[in-house]
């Protein structure tokens, strides 16, 4: 009998052990650094049952590590909860919960809540507060300018969304936002929605781009195996640190990935594409009326998609190509001239269709191969 109690005291604590540690899966996602840096995966907005959410905030911690996040930023509603008559805290609480574990499971948890007003000026995130509670404000001027006051970081969320305006429209309280050095950044993704009309803003008023989940409901009721990836705010820091993502943040450096679309600046997307695939070249010169075939391998979770924008020289290539993720995919070239034989370098020029420049454009991409 005491044998038994024993051998059954074990078998708790190896169950225990084992919950405790390695019960859950991180999907990493693959996307290369680039330019030096180091491309950290992040969401600056989510949602927990201290204001309209259904989860706890811990439970946020651990989705995004599951996830593959580096970086979460939990932005419950300051002037809207909903839940306060059974969660009666205050606005720094739910920071405080969620901290120790994302410190103990290495997530940088960024201190933000959303400043939710109906439109102008709309819904605005505050990222890197000191204090939350400070943020609660009659006036939504001074909830702003005090976020600024406490070095906040602040984005103007979903835009584009219909309930708060039919139209896409930049509002005078906008400009007063940005030209005050107040309103930085804007969602041009969020949760399901996508506002293309809203880069060139970005552009003109060097806004930087978010794509958020705005999350309300658990992670794996919408992303995850077989439904598709959260969408992710890609930012270009020096390390990964909440000091770095700030300075990243300031200074611009970020594109945003929803499905299988990436919007950013040029000079980030060129070389994460570059970074992305190898050209695996095995065979001999080419020559004229021969086929000669290269492989292209992407190391990326991105599937690029290539629409050929101009014929090469010496040499034609397939019309369009998709570098499926993680795969290698055979390209044939056909020799269609004498010269062919006597060109160092083979150049085919495409634009990829699912990565879209700051200027609302395809990215173009041009691939070389050494013809030796
Ligand atoms: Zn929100």
């Amino acid at each position: 009998m005491r044998n038994l109690s024993i051998s059954f005291f074990c078998t708790l604590l190896i169950v225990f052990a084992t919950s405790a540690g390695s019960a859950q899966n991180r999907s990493e996602i693959n996307i290369p650094d680039i330019l030096g840096y180091k491309t950290l995966k992040c969401d600056f907005h989510v949602h927990t049952v201290f204001s309209d959410g259904d989860v706890w905030p811990t439970i946020r911690v651990q989705e995004a590590w599951m996830d593959g996040l580096d970086v979460i930023s939990i932005t419950d509603h300051i002037e809207y909860r909903p839940h306060s008559q059974d969660i009666d805290a205050d606005q720094n609480r739910v920071y405080e919960i969620a901290k120790p574990l994302a410190d103990q499971i290495g997530i940088i948890l960024v201190k933000g809540a959303e400043i939710t007003r109906k439109m102008p000026p709309g819904h605005l995130n505050a990222l890197f507060l000191k204090n939350a509670n400070l943020i609660e404000r009659e006036d939504w001027w001074e909830a702003c300018v005090e976020a600024r006051e406490q070095g906040a970081f602040i984005i103007w969320n979903h835009p584009g969304w219909k309930a708060q305006q039919p139209s896409t429209q930049w509002w005078s309280e906008h400009t007063r936002l940005t030209t005050a050095g107040i309103m930085r950044g804007i969602e041009v993704f969020n949760s399901n929605e996508y506002y293309p009309e809203t880069l060139k803003w970005a552009d003109e008023k060097s806004l930087t781009i978010f794509a958020n989940s705005d999350l309300h409901t658990p992670s794996g009721m919408t992303y995850g195996p077989g439904k598709g990836h959260r969408p992710v705010t890609l930012v270009f820091a020096t390390e990964k640190t909440e000091e770095s993502v700030k300075q990243a943040l300031f200074e611009r450096r970020t594109a945003a990935y929803f499905g299988d679309t990436l919007v950013g600046e040029r000079r980030f997307l060129t070389p994460l594409f570059m970074n992305s695939i190898q050209v695996r070249n095995v065979q001999t010169r080419l020559q004229n009326n021969e086929i000669k075939t290269i492989r292209i391998y992407n190391d990326s979770d991105i599937t690029f998609r290539l629409k050929k924008r101009q014929p090469s020289v010496g040499f034609s290539g397939p019309a369009s190509i998709t570098l499926e993720a993680r795969r290698t995919v055979a390209v044939d070239l056909e020799g269609t001239s004498e010269e062919v034989a006597q060109m160092p370098m083979l150049r085919m020029y495409y634009e990829v269709s699912n990565l879209i420049t700051a200027k609302g454009e395809r990215l173009p991409v041009n691939l070389e191969v050494p013809n030796k």
